[in-house]
């Protein structure tokens, strides 16, 4: 055995196996979910990794299967994992199924039962796909982006109810933010900044909304713990704007949970694809839920054409944010680089379509050019 593969030996009696939780989900949740696994496969043999997955149930095909959206084995499962990833659910035969019986009504659960409270979404743009976005090349040269959103607090879980007002009837939705629920995300907002370039947006309506009052005032008081990182506090709708007119300017950015979430979407639109975006959700410690920025897709299911590089990607992110794994990680990222600027593209992302390859072939590709 040469030297390379007797350390790899060694790494792999060393380390000790990781649990993943897989979660397919859905429409091509499960063909893409199939992309990452090969990848994660490949890296055991080339760095030495153990992984061990096991499969759960969840969203549309759980409420088929177990009655239930997010079924208790599947949170079993989760909870006795070191990380978990996650397709995607949902589809047209459970859209009109009540409340409950939603895939969807899935996610918000897990994400609450795992303690998720942050979502972290990078946007960045690879130079060769500049031509797949809606803006000009010389706006998005250089944009590479994070948006650090809140996920379990305001006006998604606020009290919500309808009455009868004066004048007919009323909705009303409830915005709660207390200050342990800003501090915790802002925190890890500061610790993600300190590790790129030192500068943190945070996005507030602080000129209308008491929640944003308080965050504003959170943010400024814990700012001068972390002295070298720059804060700028921008109003979500002048944010929404400079997005587009000069999204390089951004690094990270952290905001409350639905302006996140409408923010996250348009910087996902930077990149061209959805098909490119990784994400990961995070609570107290390193466990993490990674998964695809898309959804279930269900006009291209089962066809082998979805894209599988966001789900690629969010392994990378798993890697680096959960397992400290960074020679995987950036392994990963830069076979994805490759792979591309050798002008490989799915459907999603080809100008020439006749040329495009299926979800398959990506994968194999991704997994191929992977070098340690
Ligand atoms: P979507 O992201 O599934 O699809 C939007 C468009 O992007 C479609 O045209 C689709 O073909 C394309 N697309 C998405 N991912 C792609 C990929 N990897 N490769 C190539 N093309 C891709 O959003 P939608 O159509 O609004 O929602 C479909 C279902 O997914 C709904 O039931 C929705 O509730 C659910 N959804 C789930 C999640 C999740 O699981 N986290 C997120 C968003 C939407």
């Amino acid at each position: 055995m040469d030297n390379y593969n007797l350390h790899v030996e060694w790494i792999r009696t060393m380390s000790e196996t990781k649990k993943i939780a897989v979660i397919a989900g859905d429409g091509i949740g499960p063909e893409v979910v199939a992309e990452a696994i090969k990848v994660m496969k490949k890296t055991e043999e080339l760095f030495g990794y153990k992984f061990e997955f096991e499969h759960g149930l969840f969203g549309g095909i759980a409420i088929d299967e177990k009655g239930t959206p997010l079924p208790q084995e599947t949170l079993d499962i989760c909870q006795k994992a070191d990380a978990v990833l996650l397709g995607a659910v949902g589809g047209p035969k459970w859209d009109n199924n009540s409340k409950e019986l939603r895939p969807e009504t899935g996610l918000l659960g897990i994400r609450k039962a795992l303690g998720l409270f942050s979502n972290i979404r990078p946007a960045v743009v690879f130079d060769c796909l500049k031509d797949a976005s809606t803006l000009k090349p010389e706006v998005l040269e250089g944009t590479d982006l994070i948006v650090v959103r809140e996920l379990t607090g305001g006006i998604y879980f606020g009290e919500k109810f309808r009455r009868e007002g004066a004048q007919g009837e009323e909705a009303v939705d409830t915005c709660v933010y207390n200050v342990t629920e800003i501090e915790r995300i802002v925190r890890q907002a500061f610790e993600v900044a300190q590790k790129r370039s030192k500068r943190l947006a945070s996005v507030d309506k602080a000129n209308v909304l008491e929640t944003s009052r308080l965050w504003r005032e959170t943010v400024n008081r814990i700012a001068p713990e972390y002295s070298d990182v720059e804060v700028e506090h921008v109003l979500v709708d002048n944010c929404a704007m400079q997005l587009l007119r000069r999204p390089s300017s951004f690094d990270v950015i952290v905001t409350e949970n639905m302006f996140g979430d409408i923010l996250s979407d348009e910087a996902a639109m930077l990149t061209g694809s959805i098909g490119m975006l990784s994400s990961a959700s995070l609570g107290e410690g390193s466990f993490g839920l990674y998964e695809p920025v898309h959804g279930s897709a269900p006009d291209i299911a089962g066809q082998g054409i979805a894209n599988p590089i966001a789900t690629i990607l969010s392994v990378a992110l798993m890697f680096r944010l959960t397992f400290g794994y960074e020679d995987a990680a950036t392994a990963i990222e830069t076979a994805v680089k490759n792979v591309l600027d050798a002008g490989h593209r799915t459907g999603d992302i080809a100008v020439d379509k006749s040329k495009a390859i299926g979800t398959g072939a990506m994968g194999d590709l991704i997994v191929a050019a992977l070098r340690n």
